[in-house]
């Protein structure tokens, strides 16, 4: 009854080409996989991570250019946080002055050095200082150099009313433990080693509930080794928890099911199989648009209505 930890981070941008160039030339970051929304095709699905878009390290956004901005508030996603090698900070915070990426000035988190940074959109981004990082493997396309390169997510920060029922499903469904306090944040971490393992409940009472746009995340998810793991995490939910997760959805690189917590966030539990070279070789990951079986015959249309993009 364990989740390694994040499969996946989905969040809502504006123009596709801006967040394109932001994630993959400012940050780094390879694209892995360009497809559409399966629910809706005339939209994009960008998928950005490390060269094989392994779980832990994916980060992905349904673009709309005319998404209205998102408010950030009760019942979601506060921050979505990468790792980078300790001595990364002082290479970050350079280049985003020098880019006129909005970031604070690096401050200390549980005895780790963070810098928060927003994106075009003002999602709320974090790089945290990772000791022991150096020999991970990061993608070495991104033109960012090695030694300082992102290497999958930290975690995220999720801003609830009342954290006590999230935090024992984290515990009780997904195995992970809680790990420490600082102010109002409690820390909860898997046991796994590896990206994504870290989920910070922040209790804050009083905020207006989120609004979902541009800049905000859609929805988290957590990684199941296969079909069978998913399964045993959703009955366990419905026995002891009384949620009740949707049916599975085939996502082709991954199958999932959804579920709202009770703080407001829309989890996700997503199976590790098959993965991104089901449909091209890890050499080529992103060079072409892939649609679904189902939405094969529709190519031409839907090519015509997406947003020509400048791919790096
Ligand atoms: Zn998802």
């Amino acid at each position: 009854m364990l989740s390694p930890g994040l499969h996946h981070v989905t969040a809502i941008a504006g123009p596709a080409q801006r967040n394109l160039d932001f994630y993959t030339r400012l940050l780094g970051l390879r694209l892995v996989k360009k497809t559409v929304n399966f629910d809706d095709p005339g939209t994009y699905h960008f998928y950005f991570g490390d060269e094989a878009g392994s779980p832990g390290t994916i980060l992905t956004f349904f673009p709309w250019p005319h998404a209205a901005p998102g408010r950030s508030g009760i019942g979601e996603t506060f921050e979505t946080q990468f790792r980078v090698p300790e001595a990364a900070i002082g290479y970050w915070t350079h280049r985003f002055v020098t880019h006129g990426v909005a970031h604070e000035a690096p401050g200390k988190r549980f005895g780790q050095t963070v810098l928060a940074f927003k994106d075009p959109d003002g999602m709320r981004l974090a790089l945290v200082g990772t000791p022991g990082l150096v020999g991970d493997k990061a993608w070495p396309g991104g033109g960012v150099p090695d030694e300082f390169a992102i290497r999958g997510f930290h975690g995220v920060s999720l801003l609830l009313e009342k954290t006590d029922r999230t935090a024992a499903i984290l515990t009780d469904v997904f195995g992970y433990a809680h790990a420490g306090d600082e102010d109002s944040v409690a820390r909860y971490r898997s046991n796994a080693s590896g990206p994504g393992t870290i989920i910070d409940l922040r209790q804050a009472g009083g905020f207006l509930p989120a609004r979902l746009g541009a800049g905000s995340v859609h929805h988290i998810a957590f990684r199941a080794k296969d079909d069978e793991a998913q399964a045993a995490m959703a009955a366990k939910l419905a026995r002891d928890h009384g949620m009740r997760v949707t049916e599975q959805k085939d996502r082709n690189y991954f199958r999932s099911v959804y579920f709202r917590e009770p703080g407001g966030v829309l989890f996700e539990i997503a199976t590790d199989v098959p993965g991104f070279s089901v449909d091209e070789p890890i050499a080529s990951l992103g060079h072409q648009l892939k649609l679904p079986k189902s939405l094969e015959s529709l190519r031409g249309e839907i090519e015509a209505r997406l947003p020509a993009l400048a791919i790096p």
